[in-house]
């Protein structure tokens, strides 16, 4: 089992931001992949799915948005070293995450 975390690109500011959404995969990705990548011609887990679609507050304009366009939404490795130099765990510690509550917290 690796430990993941959903990341979705904002249609508000272009950017890409983290869900604050962290979850285990059997047969996830070995870096930071979008979902149509992922599970192309295969179906998305069901806890992946649950995510799709969720209004999320874009931290850089405020409004809410939402993304549902499977190539738009990612899974980030956790440890994973995105561009900041940071892993995505360290950015959640910054208090950069998204407000949605995750059902599995
Ligand atoms: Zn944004």
């Amino acid at each position: 089992m690796a430990k993941y975390e959903i990341h979705f690109f904002c249609d508000e500011c272009g950017e890409t931001h983290p869900l604050g959404i962290g979850l285990e995969l059997d047969d996830g990705p070995a870096e930071k992949t979008s979902l149509g990548d992922a599970y192309q011609g295969r179906a998305i887990p069901a806890n992946i799915g649950i995510f799709m679609g969720n209004r999320t507050r874009c931290p850089n304009t405020g409004r809410m948005t939402t993304q549902k366009d499977n190539n738009q939404i990612f899974l980030v490795p956790i440890g994973w070293r995105g561009s900041l130099g940071l892993t995505a765990i360290e950015r959640l510690h910054r208090g950069s995450a998204g407000r949605v509550r995750s059902p599995l917290q």
